[in-house]
């Protein structure tokens, strides 16, 4: 089958000794099923490369699986850690440097150790950004401390792939309602409202050019545009922004496809945003390779469309070679 070519940003591995932090993520998979996830997610090679080479990936952007580091409790642990990842990382993009890329992961602990780890991890190892496993122990990063990391994302002129996470606190909405708290839905609330809160708090005024991309088509944002500027407008909560809430979704904000390859609404998502706010991703290995990749060969866009989703947009935004 002839392929289109693609990019894909939400491709997760597992660094030697990360399995510690990922306890509180397993828990919403079974033991059979991680055992096919863990060779996965460890392997940089056949597993990894067959797949992609099935589906027309050319490239693989390559970040920790959650929660990552974001799971450390100890600031200078979580700081040495994040450096063994971003090595570890930059060595196996080093052995099929046209295949993968690399997405830093930052100890958000400390946000001037994240700053200077970003800094390294894109100038020396270059790396293209980095991904962020939502929340660290409970903080977010519309906190203005977190302001020197969002200043050096734009100097540096790459973006932030904000992640799901589990919630800090289960909401007593979720009560008695497992089901509901991690990926089927929690995850998406939670990363959703960590975006906004970036953009009620001024994030994105603040430093314009930023880009934050975010999952699972938008993690529900795209839809919702219109209500933010119209509710956002209706009452008094003394917050001024540069813009209407909805502009910054599809310009600061961007999103990939990845675990949502529904056609209806890939439709919604770029006319909501535009055919340069969204990109193909897969969430491998969590989602099926072959599923995204038919998905998006299939759903209904124009050519030009399909290769900027494809492609295109990556190749803009990540600054990769076009083949
Ligand atoms: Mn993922």
């Amino acid at each position: 089958m002839n392929r289109i070519r693609k990019i894909a940003l939400e491709e997760h591995f597992m660094a030697p000794g990360f399995e510690r932090y990922s306890k509180t993520f397993l828990q919403h998979i079974d033991k059979a099923t991680y055992a096919e996830l863990a060779s996965r997610l460890a392997d940089f090679d056949e597993l990894r490369l067959t797949e992609m080479d099935r589906a027309g990936i050319a490239v693989t952007v390559l970040s920790q699986t959650g929660p990552g580091v974001q799971g450390e409790l100890d600031t200078h642990a979580a700081i040495a850690s994040a450096k063994d990842n971003n090595d570890f990382l930059a060595s196996q993009v080093a052995r099929h440097p046209t295949r993968y890329a690399g997405f830093a992961t930052l100890p958000m602990q400390s946000p001037q150790a994240a700053a200077e780890e970003l800094t390294r991890a894109v100038v020396a190892l270059g790396f293209k950004g980095a991904l962020v496993n939502g929340h660290t122990q409970g903080r977010y990063y519309d906190d203005p401390a977190f302001d020197v990391v969002w200043e050096r994302f734009q100097a540096l002129d790459v973006p932030l792939y904000l992640h799901p996470i589990d919630f800090p606190a289960v909401p007593a909405s979720f009560a008695g309602h497992a089901e509901l708290t991690g990926a089927t839905w929690g995850w998406g609330v939670e990363t959703a409202t960590h975006a906004l809160r970036l953009l009620f708090s001024g994030v994105f005024d603040r430093f314009p050019k930023l880009k934050v991309i975010l999952g699972h088509m938008g993690e529900g944002l795209p839809f919702q545009r219109w209500r933010f500027d119209s509710r956002f407008g209706a009452y008094p909560h003394g917050i001024r922004l540069h813009r209407a809430p909805s502009e910054y979704i599809g310009s600061n904000i961007v999103i990939t496809t990845s675990g949502v390859c529904s056609g209806a609404a890939l439709a919604g998502a770029i006319a909501e945003l535009g055919e340069e706010a969204v990109m193909f991703s897969v969430d491998y290995p969590y989602e099926s390779t072959a599923v995204a990749a038919d998905f998006i060969e299939s759903a209904p866009m124009d050519d030009r469309t399909r290769h900027l989703v494809c492609h295109g947009n990556a190749e803009r935004l990540l600054k990769l070679n076009a083949a």
